[in-house]
């Protein structure tokens, strides 16, 4: 157990696609404590097993807050089944200290994992909720994308970078999202 170094922007191993988990080894379960140690050290929603470096499909959420007990999710190979619905949210990120922006994401998501003790569990959060939000944002952490890519305004969120002395918008990395763009429009 311990707690580990959180990547920031601009760092490699943010950028590269994670590799499945072939079993809940004992390296694995190591994994997930220094995940847990870390992101509870710095009071992080949920971290990714690439914030720390290490390239594989393993993130942990923890959405309890003020008193309520700590509540750890872990999520190892992920797979999003079903997601519907869209949302504005005001995302940051342990890898993007201070910098905060709006993001676009699905309001519900059904999400197949197995847990720290190699069962498999399915898990649906809806209503656009921290948890609905948290599941997104993590999961994307294994395949290279930030919350950035989804920005709703890259020049406002070029300028938070900016401020915050990180590495500049990947511009070619912004992600189109036309269905989300088309739902969050129906809201207005
Ligand atoms: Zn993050």
């Amino acid at each position: 157990m311990a707690i580990r170094k959180v990547l920031k922007y601009g760092e490699p191993s943010l950028r590269e696609p994670s590799k499945e988990v072939h079993k809940v080894s004992r390296k694995i379960s190591d994994l997930v404590r220094d995940l847990l140690d870390t992101m509870y050290a710095q009071n992080g929603v949920g971290l990714a097993a690439p914030q720390i470096g290490e390239n594989v499909r393993v993130f942990v959420i923890d959405v309890a807050t003020g008193n309520e007990p700590l509540n750890p999710i872990v999520f190892i190979n992920p797979k999003i089944i079903k997601k519907s619905g869209a949302i504005e949210s005001n995302e940051g990120c342990l890898s993007f200290p201070e910098a905060y922006t709006n993001v676009r994401r699905y309001k519900n998501v059904m999400i197949k994992a197995i847990n720290e003790h190699g069962k498999s569990f399915v898990m649906e959060a809806k209503d656009g909720t921290l948890l609905a939000r948290a599941i997104q944002h993590e999961y994307d952490h294994l395949d290279g994308i930030l919350f950035i890519d989804h920005c709703i305004n890259r020049f406002e969120t070029e300028a938070i970078l900016e401020k915050y002395h990180l590495p500049a918008l990947e511009t070619d990395r912004l992600l189109e999202e036309k269905d989300l763009e088309e739902e969050l429009g129906k809201n207005d």
